[in-house]
């Protein structure tokens, strides 16, 4: 809830308002939208311009809905007299001036930032879930991770919440250091991992280091910074800050270990939790190697926050994958699905297909990988399709591959000895709606001819390519 003043005092005199009674000195405003459609009555309207949307068009559309206001740069005409618009130069400056000054009255919160290049919504879900069995614990909504969810997050902080968890997403060098300096900095930061995902934006993987290591430079000194130790990139980012680091890892030198114990490759795996002398064994419910980092990175900040390592235990364990991100579902013709179709980059690929291939099937069953494109590589399109396919030439025993730049994976797959017969290639221009439905009905054929009881199918691609879409295609079968 923020209220009036708060809008008044973080804007200063650049703010107007229309539409507000002479005898009006306040209000309250229980939450803000950028997004009309979840305004809620009361609710503030943020009208930003996207590259393809100007919400300023929707200002109508909010004041329908009972919003309590809208902060916009110019004023809508199609709306009641009385409906409060508050007009500023700079829409995006005035919320991040907003979420600033919310950020700084909320002494008591400790602010937790996490980056990298996979699974930070897993890992943030995961951290919100280790800390609110200890305190109040606010944490972003869905992947609201960039110069606007992460300021609209800061505005639902309450007194009352003693941890925010905050995914912070780089798509630029200089992005995370710039939120840090205009809006908030975390005190601790978790970085993941870094990959090949975005790196259109960055140009190398030297870019990308640098830019998710700004969230470790950012800290004060007596922050912490949780480095994944396995992974060279983040362990090296130790050197660019004087906060302490908690390394968490696979190996000894790390301060929140998991030893490696068995379980389940797709549904869970099972690992000693292990904290400066104490075990606990744990058995997680979430898919692959890597969900074993998502469970450290927690446990790392819940050892740091004081739990104690049962409790810990507990909330790693009621953990479920998150929308998207290796549900096990019904499949064509009964077999077994893994629904990773939230997001994909090469690593995330790999990562899944590795547990689907550690996974024991039964008799005669197969594994299929159903491949979208995946976006944002730029000039590294072609190497990292390539790169997945040829690992999954290893792993999986059947490639269809959907898109446009998905032909590498073919091509990699082949490669590395997967039979032609076992690849196949539906060509379409991913900004084609109907070419890529299409694309996916033919591939839904064939799948629904081919695939068995006894197969498993992965489900993946880049998040505009809706690789989902795919699951109604077979669930519509008579
Ligand atoms: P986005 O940038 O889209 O917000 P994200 O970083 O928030 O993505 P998630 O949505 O949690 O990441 O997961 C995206 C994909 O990455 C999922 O398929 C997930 O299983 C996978 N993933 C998570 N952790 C790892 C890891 N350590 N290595 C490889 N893949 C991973
Ligand atoms: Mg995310």
């Amino acid at each position: 809830m923020f209220t009036l003043s708060d809008i008044r005092q973080a804007c200063g005199d650049s703010a107007r308002f229309y539409g507000l009674a002479s005898e009006e000195t306040e209000r309250l405003f229980p939450a803000a939208h950028h997004d009309s459609r979840q305004i809620e009555p009361g609710d503030l309207f943020i009208a930003l311009k996207g590259q393809h949307v100007d919400g300023h068009h929707f200002i109508p559309n909010a004041a329908r809905q009972g919003a309590g206001g809208a902060l916009c740069s110019q004023p809508a005409e199609d709306v009641p007299p009385s409906f409060l618009q508050i007009v500023v130069p700079d829409v995006l400056q005035a919320l991040h001036a907003i979420a600033r000054q919310r950020a700084q009255r909320q002494q008591g919160t400790i602010f937790i930032g996490i980056t990298g290049s996979n699974g930070k919504t897993s890992t943030k879900e995961a951290i919100a879930t280790v800390l609110s069995r200890q305190a109040p614990t606010l944490k972003t909504f869905a992947s609201y991770n960039n110069e606007i969810g992460y300021p609209l997050t800061l505005l639902r902080l309450e007194p009352q919440h003693r941890y925010a968890v905050l995914e912070m997403g780089a798509q630029w060098v200089g992005e995370l250091a710039w939120l840090c300096r205009t809006i908030a900095r975390p005190h601790w930061s978790v970085i993941t991992n870094v990959g090949s995902a975005h790196l259109e934006f960055f140009k190398s993987v030297e870019g990308i280091v640098q830019a998710k290591g700004e969230l470790v430079e950012a800290l004060p000194p007596d922050g912490i910074a949780f480095l994944n130790y396995d992974d060279p990139r983040v362990r090296g980012m130790a050197a660019r800050t004087q906060a302490r680091v908690v390394y968490y890892g696979t190996g000894e030198q790390a301060e929140v270990r998991a030893i490696p114990d068995g379980g389940d490759p797709l549904r869970g795996r099972r690992f000693l939790l292990s904290y400066h002398g104490e075990q606990c064994p744990v058995q997680l419910h979430i898919p692959g190697d890597h969900g074993i980092y998502i469970a450290l990175a927690a446990a790392a900040v819940g050892c740091a926050a004081g739990l104690p390592l049962a409790e810990i235990r507990a909330a790693l364990e009621s953990l479920a994958p998150v929308k998207g991100r290796g549900e096990i579902k019904p499949g064509p013709n009964g077999s077994t699905l893994i629904d990773d179709s939230y997001n994909a980059s090469a690593e995330s690929i790999i990562a899944i297909a590795r547990a689907m291939q550690a996974t024991p099937v039964e008799e005669g069953g197969r594994r299929w990988a159903v491949l979208g494109d995946i976006f944002e590589l730029g000039p590294h399109a072609e190497r990292e399709h390539r790169r997945a396919g040829e690992a999954l030439g290893g792993l999986v025993d059947y490639v269809v591959a959907i898109g446009d730049q998905a032909r590498h994976y073919v091509e990699g797959a082949r490669a590395a000895g997967l039979p032609l017969e076992r690849t196949h290639y539906f060509p379409a221009d991913p900004h084609d709606r109907s070419a890529l439905e299409e694309a996916k009905r033919a591939a839904a054929a064939l799948l629904m001819a081919e695939v068995q009881p006894a197969d498993l199918v992965l489900l993946k691609g880049s998040r505009g390519m809706a690789m989902e879409t795919m699951l109604k295609l077979w669930s519509a079968e008579p």
